[in-house]
């Protein structure tokens, strides 16, 4: 993918985030959810500062209850979890673009067949898993198209 600067200001996003938006379809929590969702996947260049709480998708979930997510304990184990797996890639202090941080998870987590290590407690995991399995996901938002297998989760 050419490496186009975003005109956009920098996003804050939360490391498991970078999953869920591979598998987005236009379903989400709510009708606002999704325009947001949708509008953010506009830009993968988009420069984004990985946070450890809500970032610019919790922003208008509904499970967003001032400032913190309903379900806090659960989506901070997925976040601590693809930190873990992708390292010091994820924490480096430098904004990177969206696609760096999908080809990241890409890598480190779905070409290694843990996606169901990260988050298969999620109500979505079924979904993105069988997504992956089908080779069906957003490879817009990545820079390197993985065409060879993709192993089980
Ligand atoms: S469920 Fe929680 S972590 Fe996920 S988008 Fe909503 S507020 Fe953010």
């Amino acid at each position: 993918m050419e490496d186009t600067h975003s005109i956009n200001p920098i996003a804050t996003l939360r490391p498991h985030h970078a999953l869920c938006v591979l598998f987005f379809e236009g379903k989400g929590y709510s009708q606002a959810f999704v325009e947001n969702m949708t509008a953010f996947l506009v830009d993968p260049s988009r420069q984004c500062q990985i946070t450890a709480g809500c970032d610019i998708l919790c922003m208008a979930c509904p499970n967003n209850v001032n400032g913190q997510c309903s379900d806090e304990a659960k989506v901070a184990l997925f976040d601590q979890r693809a930190l873990s797996l992708t390292g010091a890639h994820f924490q480096a202090d430098q904004p990177m673009p969206l696609y760096e941080l999908c080809q990241s998870v890409c890598d480190a987590i779905l070409q290694q067949g843990l996606l169901a290590e990260v988050c298969g407690e999620c109500e979505w995991a079924t979904l993105c898993q069988g997504k992956w399995r089908r080779g069906d996901f957003n490879r817009q938002l990545l820079y390197s198209d993985p065409t060879s297998s993709h192993p089980s989760v």
